[in-house]
């Protein structure tokens, strides 16, 4: 499968379309989820083309992988969600149900969050 290069979030790195950001650096830009699912639902994405998890992880440069890391670290602590607790996810494939084709992670926070997956 290839990168594709007008993928949403690959519009919003190159800052084609907005994004309501909260943090980047080198390796990372985090922004708001335009629909949110917790008061608290951000999306960490990486700088480059990597469409998924297994694609950021086969071909991502050690220091990116660390930096990316780094950066949901940072967003973690910008919210203040490491008394009250927060939720990474990141969806991949036909089960996981990843729709936008550019590697992303969640972050939740701000409410209750429920025991990992609803039911059924
Ligand atoms: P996925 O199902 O791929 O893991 O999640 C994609 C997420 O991207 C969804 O939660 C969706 O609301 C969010 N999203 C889709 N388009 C946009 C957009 O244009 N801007 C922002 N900020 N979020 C988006």
């Amino acid at each position: 499968m290839e990168y594709d290069k007008n993928n949403i979030f690959a519009r919003i790195l190159r800052k084609e379309i907005p994004a309501n950001v909260v943090y980047e650096d080198d390796y990372a830009l985090a922004f708001h989820d335009v629909n949110p699912k917790a008061p608290i639902h951000i999306l960490v994405i990486p700088k480059g083309e990597f469409i998924s998890f297994y694609d950021f992880m086969e071909t991502a440069s050690p220091g990116l992988v660390v930096g990316f890391s780094k950066a949901i670290h940072h967003v973690l602590h910008a919210f203040d969600l490491q008394e009250m607790g927060f939720r990474l996810l990141s969806n991949y494939g036909v089960h996981g149900g990843q729709e936008v084709p550019h590697y992303h992670v969640h972050i939740f926070g701000g409410r209750l969050l429920g025991r990992m997956l609803p039911e059924g």
